[in-house]
């Protein structure tokens, strides 16, 4: 099975999961979208009410908003993977609670497993908190950490960058900064990639009785 392939066979589990109570009230799950080989991979925090009723992220105003800051970086949708840490809406847009984030983890592992992408993108709090459990956004959005062979740059989530200015602002900036990151990341990798190689093998030099013979 190739990546896209495995995507898609993911994307089978999560419309059909009954993991958590969040199924019985979803209309569509959102197991997420883009390039199963993306080079950079954003994770929000659940779907909304637009997502719940076209089963695709980040689609409502949050989304609009998304698309914007992504098109200003450099970067087209197709090119990226968009999911969020829980695939079902939570009612009324409330926060995801524990189980329904504990229930829904092993998808995004399995995710971000096959598409490995360079950098991850964390949107909100809830995505940071995989990552950087006790820090605070205010402090640590924009400054990317490398993480197991990949950058994951923690950043607001668009939603709330809509409704406060300075916010906005600092997403702004952040996303301006993120092509930097995918080409810092690009040779980070590369370069953990050839220390792991194992050394070329020497040139066999030829013995000294094969030298010898050689002689008549
Ligand atoms: N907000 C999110 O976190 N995810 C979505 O998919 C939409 C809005």
């Amino acid at each position: 099975m190739d990546a896209n392939d495995e995507l898609k066979a993911v994307a089978g589990q999560i419309v059909k999961c009954t993991g958590c109570k969040l199924n019985t009230s979803r209309k569509l799950a959102v197991p997420g979208e883009g390039a199963a080989d993306a080079e950079v991979m954003f994770i929000g925090e659940g779907p909304g009410f637009y997502e719940n009723e076209q089963g695709r992220p980040f689609v409502g105003q949050a989304g609009r908003f998304l698309d914007e800051l992504l098109q200003k970086a450099g970067c087209k949708r197709a090119q990226v993977f968009i999911t969020n840490v829980v695939k079902c809406r939570p009612p009324g847009n409330r926060d995801p609670e524990l189980d329904e984030l504990q229930a829904c983890a092993a998808y995004l592992d399995r995710q971000i497993e096959i598409i490995n992408p360079l950098v991850i993108v964390t949107l909100g709090r809830f995505s940071m908190a995989r990552y950087f459990p006790t820090a605070r956004i205010s402090s640590i959005h924009g400054k990317p950490a490398w993480v197991d062979g990949r950058f994951i740059v923690p950043m607001y989530h668009p939603a709330a960058a809509l409704h406060q200015a300075s916010l906005k602002s600092a997403v702004v900036e952040d996303f301006s900064r993120l092509a930097g990151f995918i080409l810092e990341a690009r040779k980070k990798r590369a370069a953990q990639q050839a220390a792991a190689r194992p050394p070329e093998p020497e040139p066999e030099k030829p013995s000294d009785q094969a030298t010898q013979l050689s002689l008549f």
